[in-house]
């Protein structure tokens, strides 16, 4: 699946299951909306982020079924992050494909001196 392909299934899925949330009327609800889901993101990135500093802090005493558990559990908060990315693009109704594509040439030409001859 494509990057424009799920977009379009989150949108989707959030049309039928949040209708209300994207009936945005004027740009006070849509400055509300972004408002929301960049907490949600936000809360998320937290939520990896606490389960990492477990991790790190429990280290040594971190057995495997431990470590695989904890890596079960960052995986399920990393797409929690990506959602949440996904419906802000779907929210700005940008093609994220295309703007990372974009973004990769130009951190091309601003990492360039970092490049591995
Ligand atoms: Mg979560």
């Amino acid at each position: 699946m494509e990057i424009r392909e799920i977009q379009k299934t989150q949108l989707e899925f959030d049309k039928e299951y949040f209708k209300k949330f994207w009936d945005i009327k004027n740009e006070k609800i849509f400055i509300d909306r972004l408002q929301y889901i960049v907490v949600a993101l936000v809360g998320e990135i937290g939520e990896y982020a606490n389960i990492v500093k477990k991790i790190s802090r429990d280290y040594e005493n971190l057995n495997r079924n431990n470590f695989h558990q904890k890596r079960e559990e960052l995986v399920e908060e990393l797409v929690d992050c990506f959602i949440y990315l996904i419906i802000a693009a779907n929210l700005l109704n940008i093609d994220l494909e295309k703007e990372f594509l974009k973004k990769l040439e130009k951190n091309k030409k601003r990492f360039e001196k970092y490049r591995d001859a």
